[in-house]
């Protein structure tokens, strides 16, 4: 019956991470994206351990890693003075089924579940459809999508799950407030041929560095290496975007004699802003859609992915008879994770790496140092990094 059906907007991770654990439980779904393919564009790379366990529940995490470069050490450094603190995600050893983080781009992981899902006799894909409307009754949800040749087209479902990412639609049409700021600098985003681990020695793969006057984050993925730094949002696209000037700003990260080949270029705009309500009767937004954050711990995708498992996993009761008042209950969970932490570990993260007060970075060195000396305090910093421990802590959130 098409009322079984669960609909998803938006085929990015968080959308067909939801459709996977969905399908393995046997609900049908059909999601409908806007893009006639997984886009490989320079997006999120990092997976954090309590994903990774997620995601081998899905059967994929072999595959990621065999797509992506295992990490077991990250940063914090300053940008003259080299490393600050090291922490060693071994020390999670127990807590997770993967001690490490994997560095791989998240296309990867669309275009391997992708594959999974067509696969499957209750995935129905539709790519290069738009959703347009969305309206729900006391028993269905109702989806207009337009195809590329301009044609409208209906679907219907019991629920629907909006995963259309930060401009999300469905968010849009159900008229839920997605309040906030936006960051002033935008983030330009590299990728690298240059070997920065050949020539800084004491480099981990991942990398976050503090200076007054240009933070930078620098990751490696299997085959480049990105770098992330903040923008001056007056100058205008072709300005930040001149060959000359992109290389006159890596020179000055790391002065080489060669040019520097960079393969990807692009610069974005940060928001930090999450939605007022993730249910909304019989819509359910995740990801993106509910929540953005600026980049720097990585916090996004990984947590649009915990909020897609916690979400199926509920739904799927609701579908066999649970109350849907569960439901709320993700939101209150998954909501909370998003203010409390994510947002407000991210938020620090951009505080102390672009810190000007010579005292007030000092005592954010003077922290992390101690933070990574003290085996108590590095473990129990790794578990809240790398999101295991806001996992748990929700589990007590009624
Ligand atoms: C340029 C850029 C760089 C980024 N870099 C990083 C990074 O370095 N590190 C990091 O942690 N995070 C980064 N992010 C954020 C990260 O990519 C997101 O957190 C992650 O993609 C969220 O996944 P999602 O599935 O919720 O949304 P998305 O990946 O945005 O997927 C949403 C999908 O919905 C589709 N869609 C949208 N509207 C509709 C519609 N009306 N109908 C049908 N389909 C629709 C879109 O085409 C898209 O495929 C970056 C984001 C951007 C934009």
């Amino acid at each position: 019956m098409a009322q079984d059906r669960v609909l998803i907007v938006g085929g990015g991770p968080v959308g067909l991470v939801a459709a996977a654990f969905l399908v393995a439980e046997g609900i049908p779904i059909t999601l409908i994206e806007t893009q006639q393919d997984v886009a490989d564009d320079l997006r999120a790379s990092t997976f954090h351990p309590p994903t990774l366990d997620f995601l081998a529940r899905l059967g994929v995490t072999a595959q990621l890693i065999e797509q992506g470069l295992i990490c077991r050490y990250w940063q914090f450094r300053d940008r003259r003075s080299g490393a600050i603190a090291t922490f060693d995600l071994a020390e999670l050893h127990g807590e997770t089924a993967f001690p490490y983080r994997v560095q791989c781009e998240q296309w990867k992981l669309a275009k391997l579940l992708r594959a999974q899902l067509e696969a499957c006799g209750d995935a129905t894909l539709i790519y290069g459809a738009r959703a347009v409307t969305v309206k729900q009754d006391a028993d269905k949800v109702v989806l207009t999508a337009e195809r590329v040749d301009g044609t409208m087209e209906q679907f219907t479902g019991t629920y629907l799950i909006g995963a259309d990412g930060a401009r999300s639609t469905v968010r849009s049409q159900s008229g839920i407030a997605f309040e906030g700021m936006t960051i002033p600098e935008l983030f330009l985003s590299l990728s690298t041929t240059f070997p920065y681990h050949d020539t800084i020695t004491d480099l981990a793969n991942i990398n976050y560095i503090a200076d007054p006057d240009e933070w930078l984050v620098l990751l490696r993925t299997p085959s480049l290496w990105r770098v992330l730094m903040p923008t001056d949002p007056t100058e205008t696209d072709a300005a930040m975007m001149a060959d000359a000037q992109i290389q006159r700003r890596l020179q000055s990260v790391l002065a080489s004699p060669k040019r520097y080949e960079v393969v990807h270029k692009t610069a974005y705009r940060v928001h930090e802003r999450v939605a007022d309500r993730y249910v909304f009767g019989r819509i359910l937004l995740a990801g993106d859609a509910a929540h953005v954050n600026n980049p720097l711990g990585g916090m996004g995708m990984n947590g649009g992915i915990h909020d897609a498992a916690n979400l199926s996993e509920k739904l799927v009761a609701v579908l066999r008879g649970a109350n849907p008042s569960l439901l709320a209950r993700y939101e209150r969970q998954r909501r909370k994770v998003a203010i409390d932490t994510v947002q407000a570990q991210a938020l620090r993260n951009r505080i102390d790496l672009s810190e000007r007060d010579p005292e007030k970075r000092q005592a954010f060195y003077d922290r992390v140092r101690a933070t990574a000396e003290d085996p108590v305090k590095h473990r129990d910093y790794l578990m809240r990094s790398s999101m295991i421990a806001s996992l748990r802590e929700v589990e007590s959130v009624q």
